[in-house]
């Protein structure tokens, strides 16, 4: 069974809740009969309950950009993974890399935070990639294997394929600067061969690995096409319709 394609907005620190509304409800309209690809939106989480009230029964789902590990208690400033389901989450982009450049997010957090997903059952996004001057060392396949494991360390296989990595190469995020369809292929098949060696067949070839680092409508199918790279997390093409929708046209060319 093919897996299917998964493209993820994340919208960061963008969009007021009027804009996030009118984004969703053209976004909504240019999308439907959506089918052989999954698509889902990840606002601020002020925007998290209006968004997820407009795109109920959509097919489009709707995830927050991060997560607290706790269901509830004196954390404040924290959002728990309840909260997050109850505000119509159905996924949750787990250490993106400016989370861990800028907020302290450890793999050890990473992992927590997955666990915490899975357990309220939402969909983690799990990001790893490596930063430029990693991949001029040529420690890549270390450092995105380190992530990988250590922020999937104490899963079953089954909770391990519920789970979708993004690949993010650090020095590709917002700089323009896109890793060629095969550079992007080989890392995501390295984390395939990791998974398959963790969890075993069955998960490694469940489990979902998508790319990101800006991706946009002219890139987007190259990258697509490759055999182990099974959507896209998208930045700053997620904030316009227009290259959005393109991106995940290249995914289901049938919409
Ligand atoms: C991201 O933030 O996850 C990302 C990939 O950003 P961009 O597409 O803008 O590079």
């Amino acid at each position: 069974m093919g897996r299917t394609p998964f493209i993820a907005g994340n919208w960061k620190m963008f969009k007021t809740i009027p804009e996030a509304v009118s984004f969703v409800r053209a976004l909504k309209s240019s999308l439907t009969g959506l089918s052989g690809v999954e698509v889902a939106v990840c606002p601020p989480f002020t925007a998290l309950a209006p968004v997820a009230e407009i795109l109920r029964g959509s097919g489009i789902a709707v995830g927050a950009q991060d997560v607290f590990w706790e269901e509830r208690g004196a954390y404040t400033g924290e959002v728990s993974p309840l909260m997050l389901k109850d505000a119509g989450c159905s996924c949750v982009i787990i250490g993106h890399s400016e989370r861990r450049q800028f907020f302290g997010e450890s793999d050890e957090k990473v992992n927590r935070k997955v666990k915490a997903a899975l357990a309220c059952g939402l969909t983690p996004i799990m990001c790893v990639g490596e930063t430029l001057v990693q991949r001029e060392n040529g420690i890549t396949e270390k450092v995105v294997g380190e992530q990988t494991e250590a922020g999937l360390s104490g899963l079953s296989p089954e909770q391990a394929a519920g789970v979708v990595i993004a690949y993010e190469p650090v020095w590709a995020i917002g700089t323009g600067k896109t890793a060629s369809d095969e550079d992007a292929q080989q890392v995501i098949a390295f984390i395939r061969r990791l998974v398959n060696d963790l969890y075993g067949f069955g998960t490694a070839e469940r489990i979902r690995i998508q790319y990101g680092g800006s991706v946009k409508p002219g890139n987007a199918a190259g990258l697509l096409a490759r055999p182990d790279i099974d959507g896209a997390l998208v930045g700053g093409a997620s904030l316009e319709i227009e290259s959005f929708v393109g991106i995940i046209r290249a995914a289901a060319p049938g919409i």
